[in-house]
């Protein structure tokens, strides 16, 4: 987020209600106009450009220089900006469109921090993914800090907080722990993974081998088209319980088992793909979430698991 660019955004809110109301706020607003420019500020508002707001008290200067910067003209109350070259009515004016006006090429950190890494990668389809279970709010959440590299490994702790107390190695003996061991390297991770693999093999015979790309940002838009979208939310289930279980032995000492963490992984897709049953068409849930019958199946109204 630029955070120029959002403080920026949020002065255009005032703008649309001065347009909007006549409440008590704007004689203030009018009474500085008249004072300093001799105008009213409606007057003001139809040509920014033309008068020295920075003379004014720093709000009233900020709310003008923002609705300088969008291009904002026009007779009063009929307000207008520019948005992508076009005139557009200040009625349309929300702080979410003034912020997208205001900072258009603003780039998500992440995307700039994965490049050197990973090349360009297709970060649409991996929000989609993140967000493909809507029932699941934890292993989402979790997700979305794994793509965005935010998760508080060891490493992380270390070495972007400075917090040399924690132990640097993993459980299983690696001297470090990072995202990418944790979650890809890690012999849990490998086991589990390969069970992942395993189902999505079966379902999908021509699917890729899992790598780390697939497992922090998940599959790119070609692989989507043939994949179910079960596989998304299996490999995010998975992530999120590969952490709980890494922190079941930071902080109680209980070594992980790949075991265990598949049967939680099993039981909770179970559990929360009944709930999402009644919310999807017949054939699209069959299709996408029961990966025609390698996850799951359909008799009646009823899902039986089958992985
Ligand atoms: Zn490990």
């Amino acid at each position: 987020m630029d955070v120029l660019a959002k403080f920026r955004a949020l002065h255009v809110a005032w703008i649309r209600r001065f347009c909007q109301s006549s409440s008590s706020w704007t004689l203030f607003f009018k009474l500085f106009c008249l004072q300093f420019f001799g105008d009213d500020s409606s007057v003001v508002l139809a040509d920014p450009a033309f008068y020295p707001y920075d003379l004014l008290p720093s709000f009233y200067s900020s709310v003008f220089r923002v609705w300088g910067l969008l291009g904002g003209h026009g007779a009063f109350p009929n307000l207008s900006f520019f948005k992508s070259g076009s005139v557009t009515s200040v009625d349309c004016l929300s702080v979410k469109l003034a912020y997208s006006c205001l900072c258009p090429l603003a780039v998500p950190h992440c995307v700039t921090k994965f490049r050197p890494l990973f090349g360009d990668l297709y970060w649409s389809s991996t929000w989609f993914q993140v967000h493909v279970m809507p029932f699941d709010r934890h292993v989402t959440d979790f997700s979305w800090l794994l793509a965005h590299g935010v998760v508080l490994t060891a490493d992380r702790l270390r070495s972007s907080f400075r917090m040399s107390s924690v132990p640097p190695d993993c459980f299983c003996g690696a001297s470090l722990e990072t995202a990418g061991h944790l979650f890809f390297e890690c012999l849990l991770a490998q086991s589990v993974l390969a069970w992942v693999q395993s189902l999505l093999t079966l379902a999908v015979p021509s699917a890729p081998s899992l790598c780390l790309r697939h497992v922090l940002f998940g599959f790119d838009i070609a692989e989507s088209t043939v994949i179910p979208l079960v596989f998304s939310y299996l490999l995010n289930l998975a992530k999120h319980r590969m952490w709980l279980a890494r922190n079941e032995f930071r902080f109680r000492n209980q070594l992980p088992s790949a075991v265990d963490v598949i049967a939680a992984i099993r039981s909770q897709a179970s559990f929360v793909l009944k709930l999402w049953f009644p919310k999807c068409a017949r054939r699209f849930f069959i299709k996408q979430w029961g990966a025609s019958g390698v996850i799951a199946s359909v008799f009646g109204d009823t899902v039986q698991f089958n992985f």
